[in-house]
C-alpha cells in the first residue's frame, strides 16, 4: 500500500526514507507539506519575524572554502575592513529601526589584532545600545580562549554552518588540510554550546555533487547536534572560485531553489521552537525567496547594513541581491514583504530561539 503524505507529516520523528520522500514532494504533497510546516510555525514560535542588522565586517579570509568568492587565493576583491565608526552607524540604525539585534560576520581571521578589533567593537555596541542590541557573530572557527572573550564583551550567539554533514563531500568543497578540518568544524559548535551561546549552524543546498540523500542526512544531524538557530540556503556558484570547474553538474537554480524551501519547512517540522533564517542566497534565485521562505517556516530576517561602497567586494556568489541599495531602502522594502508574507515584525526584541531559553530552563532546573 502507498505511503500516505499526510501520516508521515504527521509522525514525530522522520525516518531517513521519510525525509527522502518528502523532499522530493511534488503538487499536492508538496502543498501538503508547506501547510503542515505552516502551522507548526504558527504553533510554535508565532508569527513575529525578528531582525538582525547584518555587518559584513571584513571579506580578508585566511581561508579557501573552494566555493567561496572571498576566498584567500581569489585576487579579484578589493580586501577591507569596516571602521569603528561605521559599524557603529550602523548598530545606532540597528537601534533607532527597532531591530533588536545584529550580526557581525567576516571572512576568517584569528590573528590577535583581529580578536581585539571585534571585542572592542562588541563593547561598544553594548556602550551605545545600553545593552539593548543583541549580538550574533558569525565568524568562523575561532580558539575556545577568543570565543569566550567574545562572550564575555557581549556576543550571546554564535553561527557556523557544517556547510555538509559528509565527510567525503566536506572534502570535495574544501581543501583537505589543518585549516578545513571537518572534525574542528563540528567540535566548535560543541564548545559554543558549552561556553553559553545559542548555537547556530546550517548547510548549503545542492552544491555539486550533493544528493537528496546527502541533504535528509543534514536534516538529521542538524537535529542531533540539537541547534538552537538555523541558517541554510542554496548554494550558488562563482566563476572566480575552483568548484565552478563543476558548475554542469548542478541542478538547475530553481530546483535549488524549490529544495532549500523543503528543507526550511522539514527543518521547522523536526525543530519546532528554534530559529530558522530567510537567507539572502534564497532571495538570490527568487526575488520574492526570503518572504517564500518565511511562509514555510522561518522566522528571521538579516537586513544588510554593510556600507554600500563595500558591498561590491563581498561576493560570496553571483547574482547576490541589494547591492546598491542603503540601509533605510533595504528597511522599507523587508517591512512591506514581511507583511506581504502574512507575518508582523518583532521590534525591540532580541528574538532568541525559544528553543534556547527551554534548553537552559530546563538545565536550571
Ligand atoms: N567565514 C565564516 C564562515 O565561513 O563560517 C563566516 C562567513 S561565510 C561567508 C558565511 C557562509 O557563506 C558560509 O558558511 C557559507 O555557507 C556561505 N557561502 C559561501 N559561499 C557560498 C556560495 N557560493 N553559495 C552559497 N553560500 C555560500
Ligand atoms: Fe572564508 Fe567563510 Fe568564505 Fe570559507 S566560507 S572562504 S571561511 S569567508
Amino acid at each position: 500500500m502507498p505511503v500516505s503524505i499526510e501520516n508521515i507529516l504527521l509522525k514525530e520523528d522522520f525516518s531517513h526514507a521519510d525525509l527522502v520522500l518528502l523532499l522530493n514532494a511534488q503538487g499536492q504533497d508538496k502543498t501538503k507539506l508547506y501547510t503542515r510546516s505552516a502551522e507548526v510555525k504558527k504553533q510554535f514560535v508565532g508569527n513575529k519575524v525578528y531582525f538582525r542588522g547584518l555587518v559584513e565586517l571584513s571579506n580578508i579570509c585566511s581561508k579557501n572554502c573552494l566555493y567561496c568568492g572571498i576566498r584567500a587565493g581569489n585576487t579579484k576583491p578589493d580586501r577591507y575592513m569596516v571602521t569603528e565608526e561605521e559599524v557603529l552607524e550602523a548598530a545606532q540604525f540597528a537601534l533607532e529601526n527597532g531591530y533588536g539585534s545584529m550580526v557581525l560576520q567576516s571572512g576568517e581571521r584569528c590573528d590577535g589584532q583581529f580578536v581585539d578589533t571585534v571585542s572592542n567593537l562588541l563593547q561598544k555596541i553594548k556602550e551605545l545600545s545600553g545593552g539593548k542590541l543583541g549580538i550574533t557573530l558569525s565568524l568562523g572557527e575561532q580558539t575556545e580562549k577568543t570565543y569566550r572573550e567574545w562572550y564575555a564583551n557581549g556576543a550571546h550567539r554564535y553561527l557556523i554552518r557544517i556547510e555538509t554533514s559528509d565527510r567525503e563531500l566536506y572534502y570535495k568543497i574544501h581543501p583537505n588540510n589543518k585549516k578545513h578540518d571537518f572534525d574542528i568544524r563540528i567540535n566548535a559548535l560543541t564548545l559554543l554550546r558549552d561556553i553559553g551561546y545559542n548555537v547556530g549552524s546550517g548547510v548549503m543546498i545542492g552544491l555539486p555533487f550533493q544528493t537528496i540523500e546527502h541533504l535528509a542526512n543534514d536534516l538529521l544531524f542538524l537535529k542531533q547536534l540539537d541547534v538552537d538557530m538555523v541558517g541554510m540556503g542554496p548554494f550558488i556558484e562563482h566563476e572566480d572560485t575552483p568548484l565552478y570547474e563543476f558548475k554542469d553538474l548542478l541542478w538547475p537554480k530553481k530546483e535549488r531553489f524549490d529544495v532549500s524551501l523543503k528543507m526550511v519547512a522539514l527543518l521547522r517540522i523536526m525543530m519546532k521552537d528554534i530559529n530558522i533564517a530567510a537567507t539572502t542566497a534564497m532571495q538570490a534565485i527568487d526575488k520574492q525567496g526570503r518572504e517564500k521562505a518565511l511562509k514555510v517556516g522561518a522566522n528571521i530576517i538579516m537586513p544588510n547594513l554593510t556600507p554600500v561602497k563595500y558591498r561590491e567586494d563581498y561576493l560570496l556568489y553571483e547574482d547576490k541581491p541589494c547591492l546598491d541599495e542603503d540601509a533605510s531602502e533595504c528597511r522599507n522594502c523587508l517591512e512591506a514583504r514581511i507583511h506581504m508574507a502574512g507575518d508582523e515584525i518583532g521590534f525591540n526584541e532580541w528574538g532568541d530561539s525559544k528553543h534556547f531559553t527551554k534548553r537552559t530552563i530546563s538545565t536550571k532546573e
